[in-house]
């Protein structure tokens, strides 16, 4: 039995997109249980919000896009992969512009923000999805899939016909592993892809302070890697933000080959499909103080108590 968890307090990040080039702002708030991950566009009139759940995605190229209405954010993996190895299950984000700051690419950044303020742990239980089936995603050489397990594990591995990849693998163990082990993981991508999306407009905000650039031959960032196999672990960092949308806790072990954004999407849009691939262990409130106590919050009366 597990409580959920929000931040202690508020914090802000700045920094600028990576698609966009803009300078952004982000703050990160602490929410109410059961709440989830919600998105909100303070620049916006109204104020309109998106919670962090897989079907509002609407976009998985690059970088996953959540959106509703008139509403979109941008690159959200990094910071849910945050919020996911730091088990925090509450949190309202709010964000002045289209697409969130890219940092130096890796989670860290966000992750270092949210420890300076700190986790809170509150009074009700964390409920979970415990996997019952087998479910496979196959497209091409990638694959994605889950299996039932005790816990939440991926084991994540690309292969790719290059000097400083080549074949890499990485797993996960949400009990064993060190969050910080992958947090700092950057993004990663190739100088030509880069030139090429510039002249569609996009990573117009993309260095070599905020991604791995590789040429054909080697990796371009002076700095170097943080890990040979820095590329894998950015994967499985991808893989925990984007399963972060499932809106709950999975207790499942995921084996994915070379997946990406829309292959994580598909997995957990096939999980929730049928009913009988899982069950979801409710959280009961855990809550020891004096029933009438509990009368009057319920009712109102003594706002603020918690
Ligand atoms: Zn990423």
């Amino acid at each position: 039995m597990e409580f959920q968890q929000t931040l202690r307090q508020s914090v802000s990040l700045i920094g600028i997109g990576l698609h966009s080039g803009a300078e952004v702002s982000v703050t990160i708030r602490p929410a109410r249980p059961n709440q989830g991950i919600c998105f909100v566009r303070v620049d916006m009139e109204g104020a309109p919000h998106v919670s962090a759940h897989y079907k509002n995605v609407t976009h998985t190229q690059l970088a996953t896009t959540l959106g509703r209405g008139r509403i979109t954010v941008a690159t959200v993996e990094h910071l849910l992969a945050a919020l996911h190895g730091l088990r925090i299950d509450n949190a309202t984000i709010e964000v002045n512009g289209s697409e969130l700051p890219i940092l130096d690419g890796s989670a860290a950044p966000y992750v270092e923000a949210i420890q300076i303020v700190g986790i809170e742990t509150q009074r009700q239980i964390r409920p979970y999805l415990a996997l019952r089936k087998r479910i496979e995603i196959r497209s091409g050489d990638k694959w994605a899939v889950a299996e039932p397990s005790s816990g939440f594990e991926v084991h994540g591995s690309i292969e790719w016909n290059h000097p400083a990849i080549g074949k890499q693998e990485f797993c996960y163990r949400e009990d064993e592993t060190q969050f910080a082990e992958i947090a700092d993981a950057r993004t990663f991508g190739f100088l030509r892809d880069v030139e090429m999306m510039r002249q569609m407009g996009l990573a117009r905000g993309g260095s070599l302070e905020n991604a791995i650039v590789l040429d054909d031959s080697g990796v371009l960032n002076p700095e170097g890697l943080r890990y040979s196999d820095e590329f894998a672990r950015h994967k499985v960092l991808d893989a925990l933000g984007d399963f972060k949308l499932a809106g709950i806790e999975i207790q499942a072990f995921f084996r994915l080959h070379k997946a990406g954004h829309d292959l994580h999407g598909q997995l957990l849009s096939a999980i929730f499909k049928d009913p009988d691939n899982y069950e979801i262990i409710e959280g009961i409130e855990e809550d020891r103080r004096p029933s009438r106590v509990r009368t009057a919050l319920a009712s109102g009366f003594v706002a603020g108590i918690r």
